[in-house]
């Protein structure tokens, strides 16, 4: 106790944790011939370290739109989003592109893995392209492969994985450089119940042990129930649900 009050207090104060994602009256509406869709009215959320949301809501309401605006692959026509308290709006399309690399993953439904490439040199590039060497880079794709239960997969194309297999490469290539912001837009959505638990199950440990924030687009509500938080889109809205 005395050693504590000798120190300067300011130490003593952890740093507030800041936001992994923050999204204020986000707006965005797509325009067809004829009409105008309203699909996103007003957003508003904020997702922390560690935190685990499931988005659910039927086809259509705005699921993949609302996750391509928090990883910036599309600009909203209004509002502001914010990556680790960053707010992005303002910023050109090359520090979008850098913060979407340092800062966010993405896992789609379907794999989107380099067919002629292996587990390890998939989850590799996007480190060597964040400037990583070579070695380097394939040492910590295999550490990460092995911490998914890959570790006998390393040297396998993905034409040679099962699809829960290559849907865990796609997530190991997610996080190979260590976001601070996961998004992952129905990523079991091609795969038997069995294996989405397990691949589901294997994103949640991840993003509880590196304090990984992720939003996960999803229709099953019994994996939702084992995330932190459940959300829904209702009119262009974001809605929390028990
Ligand atoms: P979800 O992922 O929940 O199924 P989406 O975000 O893909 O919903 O789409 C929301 C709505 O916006 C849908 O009605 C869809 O048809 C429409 N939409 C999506 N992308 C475009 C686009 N690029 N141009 C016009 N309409 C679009
Ligand atoms: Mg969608």
């Amino acid at each position: 106790m005395q050693d504590m009050a000798q120190q300067d207090p300011s130490q003593l104060i952890p740093e507030p944790d800041v936001p992994a994602l923050v999204l204020e009256h986000v707006r965005l509406s797509y325009l067809d011939a004829e009409r105008r869709l309203d699909v996103l009215r007003d957003i508003a959320i904020e997702v922390m370290p560690g935190q685990t949301v499931a988005l659910i809501a039927p086809s259509g309401t705005g699921k993949s739109t609302l996750l391509h605006v928090s990883g910036l692959l599309e600009r909203p026509d209004a509002g502001e989003v914010r990556i680790g308290g960053v707010a992005c709006s303002a910023l050109n399309d090359a520090a979008r592109t850098e913060i979407r690399r340092t800062d966010i993953g993405f896992i789609y439904q379907q794999h989107r893995l380099l067919p002629e490439f292996t587990a390890v040199e998939n989850v590799a590039l996007p480190q060597m392209i964040n400037g990583l060497s070579r070695r380097d880079a394939e040492e910590r794709a295999k550490q990460i492969l092995g911490f998914l239960g890959l570790g006998e997969r390393l040297t396998h194309r993905p034409s040679e994985l099962s699809g829960g297999e290559q849907q865990r490469v796609a997530i190991a290539r997610a996080v190979s450089n260590r976001p601070r912001l996961l998004l992952a837009d129905e990523p079991t959505g091609n795969l038997d119940p069995v294996t989405s638990g397990h691949v589901f199950d294997t994103l949640l440990t991840l993003a509880r042990v590196s304090r990984l924030a992720a939003v996960i687009a999803t229709h099953n509500l019994e994996l939702a129930m084992r995330m932190d938080r459940r959300v829904t889109l209702r009119d262009g809205v974001i809605v929390e649900l028990p």
